[in-house]
């Protein structure tokens, strides 16, 4: 057990990985439904629309789209793959790069696709270092 300082609200957790506390991660759980939902509704508007309508921080609704939670047809321009610099909507990486780095990197993006929203939060650390 390590006790970790959360990355939001600064309350000290038993950190079993992640980077926020479990009150944060049930708020962020919780934002993503309102932001999916909202997109669902408003498929064309910017990451700064959709994070002033539903009183989202940018910085979440970008971390959902890192982690392939989320598609914006509007994230081309603010996502990029980590490999060749392409504009993307979703995801860490273009088609062709996922292709290249092999399964294991699809396989990944799937599983959360099919609705696994278990404790994945590290690639939300690297973006916020
Ligand atoms: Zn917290
Ligand atoms: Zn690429």
């Amino acid at each position: 057990m390590a006790l970790k300082k959360c990355k939001t609200c600064g309350t000290l957790f038993d950190s079993i990985g992640t980077p926020f506390c479990p009150a944060c991660v049930k708020e962020m759980d919780y934002r993503y439904k309102v932001v999916r939902d909202y997109l669902y509704d408003n498929p064309d508007q910017s990451v700064e629309e959709v994070a002033e309508a539903t009183e989202t921080p940018e910085w979440m609704i970008m971390s959902f789209l890192r982690d392939a939670r989320l598609t914006m047809k509007n994230a081309s321009g603010l996502l990029r793959c980590d490999q060749c610099g392409r504009a993307i909507t979703s995801g860490r990486f273009c088609d062709e790069c996922a292709a290249k780095l092999g399964m294991k990197v699809r396989g990944a993006q799937e599983a959360i696709r099919a609705g696994y929203t278990g404790p994945r939060m590290h690639t939300i650390e690297e973006r916020k270092e």
